[in-house]
């Protein structure tokens, strides 16, 4: 089940050949196990950064860069076959891995980036503030704005490949953020949109709660889906964006935890999606479309209401 069972062991020594023995060992210890989900504890980081023996934060940006390829195994990328994976770390010291996914056959909008992926990892495991994050490529404007949609987002340490460190702020110079439409709310720091559904289907319940979590300050639209595979349920919430098109869907929140944990997009055998039916922005209609391309299952969409 785990993702690092389908990479072959050379691949994943591929990843990893730049690094001492040691390391690479300490790694494929941590990346084979069955519960690896993208997502390195704080404890795993400890024991990774003891094989590295410059200062605290050198150390922490360097074991950041070197995981780069390992993130990168996890890219789709059917379109452009540029296969990026991100890296960051965040404030409870854990570290987590993203990669951009493509769908081939609908418009470029579907597009998820490396940068989203990975900020939807760490929002997935209860993360409210990244400090550092590494890019096998320069972030796009597009996922600047993402970016700038988090908690703190101006202090994040942007590690660049073959670049020096930078501020996230020195990045995106005169931004247009959250607070340029009065909004206090960031990205990652979950609301309780204090809904309620009539139904009791446990995945119509698991949907529930991740649009009861999802984050939409600007259209006040949020919404929530679980997808259910024979090996686990993933949730996906709503990242809205002050500048509106960089937001993420549910749908696409979940196909990126169902992803990095190892599942795989065709065994999804059930999918429900919760939203108010009287939201300006709704979800359906392009989630539909997304999962019809790739898969048999029918969305089935529910409307909460506000308790
Ligand atoms: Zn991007």
């Amino acid at each position: 089940m785990a993702h690092f069972t389908k990479l072959s062991s050379e691949q994943l020594t591929d990843c990893i050949a730049h690094l001492s023995t040691p390391l690479q060992q300490q790694l494929k210890s941590i990346v084979c196990r069955v519960d690896f989900k993208a997502c390195f504890t704080s404890e795993q980081v400890q024991t990774l950064l003891a094989h590295y023996s410059a200062s605290d934060k050198a150390n922490k940006q360097q074991l950041c860069r070197d995981l780069i390829p390992l993130a990168q195994s996890y890219s789709l990328a059917p379109i452009s076959s540029f296969y990026v994976g991100a890296v960051a770390m965040g404030e409870s010291g854990k570290i987590y891995f993203g990669a951009n996914m493509e769908f081939k056959g609908l418009t470029l909008a579907q597009t998820v980036h490396a940068e989203q992926s990975v900020i939807t990892n760490a929002w997935r495991h209860q993360e409210t503030k990244l400090v550092m994050l590494a890019v096998s490529a320069p972030p796009c404007g597009h996922c600047r704005q993402f970016i700038n949609e988090l908690n703190g987002a101006g202090d994040i340490d942007v590690l660049i490949t073959k670049q020096p460190s930078t501020r996230f702020a020195d990045i995106l110079p005169m931004a247009f953020g959250p607070s340029d439409l009065g909004i206090s709310a960031r990205l990652m720091v979950s609301p309780d949109n204090q809904l309620t559904l009539k139904s009791d289907s446990v995945l119509a319940q698991h949907a529930l709660s991740a649009a009861t979590s999802s984050y939409s300050p600007f259209s006040l639209s949020p919404s929530g889906i679980a997808l259910q595979t024979p090996n686990g349920l993933y949730l996906g919430r709503y990242a809205e964006n002050c500048a509106y098109n960089p937001s993420l869907s549910p749908l696409q929140g979940a196909l990126i935890s169902l992803h990095l944990s190892g599942d795989s997009i065709s065994d999804i055998s059930s999918a429900v999606l919760v939203e108010h039916k009287e939201s300006k922005v709704s979800q359906e209609k392009t989630s539909k479309q997304l999962l019809s391309l790739i898969s048999d299952v029918t969305l089935e969409t529910l409307h909460c209401s506000v308790k």
